[in-house]
């Protein structure tokens, strides 16, 4: 089968012909449809979370189940499913049974601890693979697999509530669907804000009410703070130190900043504005298997629409060079149903 593999060097990617995987206890082998490129993709790529020569990428895949395992009750053939960067958590430990299974210290990662979902055929964990509900065209799904759930969660813990103020830092591949969390679902006014006017014309067709192009304005957080008189919460999607820090200066008292993005940098935090004006900063990590059904659900109904475009599985390593340049408008998906 074709895949989309780390490079021997551990720092790029190549297309390859790959084993067929067979599926063990509670495992499930999926016929893959789509699977899109992430950021993330590229910083396993890159070896930026240590080198993992030969794994195969990919952690927005959806396809469907041919072959169940041993000991798999919870997925049936024919089943759509999701391939997530949350592949598996132990179950047992205090975060997988409090509700935060995704920051399990003994996680599973698809396309980097596991192999993953750019390949004609992945293997998933019957119990953590989620299943993709009808009516939500699969293309799309894939990108709510990473992107979306990522966001809808970010959103969450950002506690968005109806006629509140969210800005959004960053209006690319995650960013564009916070603003349609934030906007469709939530029912909260939203400020986009990025360097690219691009992405900020689509922000606002999808429904931004004020876009800020950082370039453009000299005090991006004075320009928020004065027309909205400071966001309920900031949601910073950017790989950008500068982002992290307008965030903190855009909220309003009481404030939260829900940081995604990861620039491998310190942000500065002003002690005094944290303390006195009550402001919270979180880190916020893909999302736990119910938070995916819930932004799954969300697609089917229409509410939140991922921009996707379908490319070959060849193209993967343009399609990851052009990511590395900030090109990308939305998502590429590799397109794996037309092998
Ligand atoms: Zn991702
Ligand atoms: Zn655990």
């Amino acid at each position: 089968m074709k895949a989309v593999v780390v490079n021997e060097s551990g720092n790029g990617v190549e297309v390859v012909e790959h084993d067929l995987p067979k599926p063990g206890h509670g495992e499930a082998l999926v016929k893959v449809e789509y699977c899109g490129v992430c950021h993330t993709d590229l910083h396993v790529a890159h070896g930026d979370f240590g080198a993992v020569p030969g794994r195969i990428l990919g952690h927005e895949g959806v396809g469907i189940v041919e072959e169940i395992g041993q000991g798999v009750d919870s997925l049936k053939v024919g089943d759509r499913v999701s391939i997530a960067w949350f592949f598996e958590g132990c179950g047992h430990c205090e975060y997988c049974t409090t509700g935060r299974e995704t920051l399990c210290r003994s996680v599973k990662n698809a396309g980097y601890t596991v192999d993953g979902g750019m390949s004609e055929y992945a293997i998933v964990t019957a119990d953590y693979a989620v299943k993709v509900p009808d009516g939500l065209d699969p293309a799309q799904a894939s990108s709510i697999t990473c992107a979306g759930v990522t966001t809808y969660k970010a959103i969450k813990e950002a506690g968005a509530a109806p006629g509140q103020w969210i800005v959004v830092f960053g209006a690319g591949g995650l960013g564009n669907l916070a603003v349609q969390y934030a906007k469709k679902v939530f029912n909260a006014h939203v400020v986009a804000v990025d360097i690219n006017n691009d992405k900020l014309n689509l922000a606002k067709e999808l429904g931004a009410d004020i876009a800020i192009n950082g370039k453009e304005v000299e005090d991006v957080a004075a320009m928020i703070q004065e027309k909205t008189g400071g966001c309920h919460g900031a949601v910073v999607t950017a790989v950008s130190k500068v982002a992290f820090n307008q965030a903190i200066d855009s909220v309003r008292a009481g404030g939260t900043v829900v940081a995604v993005g990861l620039p491998s940098e310190y942000m500065e935090l002003s002690i005094v504005k944290t303390v006195l004006d009550g402001i919270r900063v979180v880190g916020s990590l893909v999302g736990t298997r119910k938070d995916l059904e819930e932004a799954f659900a969300f697609g089917a109904e229409g509410l939140v629409v991922p921009v996707v475009e379908t490319v070959p599985v060849d193209s993967a390593p343009q399609v990851f060079e052009e990511m590395e340049k900030g090109l990308i408008q939305g998502r590429k998906v590799l397109d794996f149903s037309k092998i």
